[in-house]
């Protein structure tokens, strides 16, 4: 059997697949079992954040593996150490707990949220308010965070405690938090599998000031919208507030599985030891990984992470079946006047791979994507979007 049969007979069919097997990737570009070539402007859905197999992140993934490749939490490890020291460094936060999933960020998130609302205002005190058309994991809980009921229906019942508020509506977030004991708000900066949506900044503000006044921790899934793929840092940088936890995963080891949760100062002493843990998180391997993505995030880079974005943007708003685009930085989704699967398949044929969020083409290249290789996908997109054949 081929490997397409082997998936299909062996293979929990959760995942609806494109016809195409990818044996190699390097930067931007990746090949199927022919050996054909595609410019890759999926990413692995923003883990690739310098594309597959980059020769500097390679190396540092390959020294670590032949030096210390796993040990439990029980003991120190540097890696792990100098990650959580650099990611507080650079977002000012004071604690960080290591997973290996974006839904085990959230999952910890959740955790630390309710544990010190609990203790700071009563055990009746755990609503979690999350946004309608949100995406937050695929866990119990965090299916429960997730603000769709499409997700839900035939896994029920979810975890309790969980409320929605529809994005940028100001006067249903007031009334829900009325209407609840609230332990934490927590929401993503642009909506990714919701559509690529980015919240508005009175919306952002709004959640800020309700959340002061009422002793409310505020929780940034920076899961998608992290490490840099919004030309910050992380997303929050572009509204000017600060999150009381951040939780990421996808781009942060660019392309092994790690997630982190970042407690900021008042939140900082909120667990202690036996309160929660993971045998994988902080694995050296996958926290050198990270070391080498995230020495690379940088203000050159996120300049011309704005650049790209942005010639992104004039090339295709004005083009022939493009109705608009959302978004921020390399995280663009755009509505199409054709269906977009169509426009995927017509972009797969051609030799480009874009995935969809909703029903926009969704557009998720390596930070790093060079310029020829994003001036041909882009004539790619033209050509696909494009009304009259
Ligand atoms: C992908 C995603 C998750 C889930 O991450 P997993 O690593 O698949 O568990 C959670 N939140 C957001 C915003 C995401 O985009």
């Amino acid at each position: 059997m081929n490997v397409k049969e082997l998936d299909s007979k062996y293979i929990a069919h959760t995942y609806g697949r494109f016809p195409l097997t990818i044996t190699r990737g390097k930067g931007s570009l990746a090949y199927d079992e022919n050996g054909r070539e595609y410019i890759d402007m999926s990413t692995g859905i923003a883990v690739n954040t310098f594309g597959y197999s980059d020769d500097v992140w390679a190396q540092a993934v390959a020294s670590q593996a032949s030096t210390l490749s796993h040990t439990s939490n029980l003991y120190f490890t540097e890696p792990c150490a100098k990650l959580a020291e650099l990611l507080c460094q650079r977002t000012g936060m004071s604690k960080v707990f290591f997973s290996n999933s974006g839904a085990e960020a959230n999952e910890c998130a959740i955790k630390a949220a309710r544990k010190y609302a609990a203790a700071r205002r009563g055990n009746d005190y755990f609503t979690i308010l999350t946004l309608r058309n949100s995406f937050h994991g695929r866990t119990i809980t965090t299916l429960a965070a997730t603000g769709q009921d499409t997700f839900h229906n035939e896994f029920l019942p979810l975890t309790e405690g969980f409320d929605y508020v529809e994005a940028n509506n100001i006067e249903d977030l007031k009334n829900k938090v009325k209407d609840n004991k609230v332990a934490a708000i927590m929401f993503e900066f642009v909506q990714g599998e919701g559509g690529v949506t980015p919240l508005s900044k009175e919306f952002v503000d709004a959640i800020f000031s309700l959340c002061a006044e009422n002793d409310i921790v505020t929780i940034a899934d920076e899961v998608q919208t992290g490490n840099g793929r919004t030309g910050a840092l992380y997303a929050y940088m572009n509204y000017g507030v600060t999150p009381d936890i951040i939780s990421t995963a996808k781009g942060l080891a660019g392309g092994l599985p790690l997630g982190a949760t970042m407690l900021s100062d008042k939140l900082s002493e909120v667990f202690v030891p036996g309160d929660h843990g993971s045998t994988f998180g902080g694995n050296p391997i996958c926290c050198a990984g990270a070391l080498s993505i995230l020495s690379r995030l940088d203000d050159e880079l996120f300049a011309q992470v704005k650049e790209k974005a942005e010639y992104i943007r004039s090339e295709l708003s004005s083009a022939d079946g493009v109705v608009s685009i959302d978004g921020m930085g390399l995280m663009l989704g755009i509505t199409t006047v054709k269906p977009v699967d169509e426009i995927v398949n017509r972009c797969m044929a051609d030799g480009l791979l874009v995935i969809k969020a909703k029903t926009k083409l969704r557009l998720l290249p390596a930070l790093n994507i060079p310029w020829d290789t994003l001036k041909q996908a882009v004539e790619n997109i033209k050509t696909a979007c494009k009304t009259e054949a």
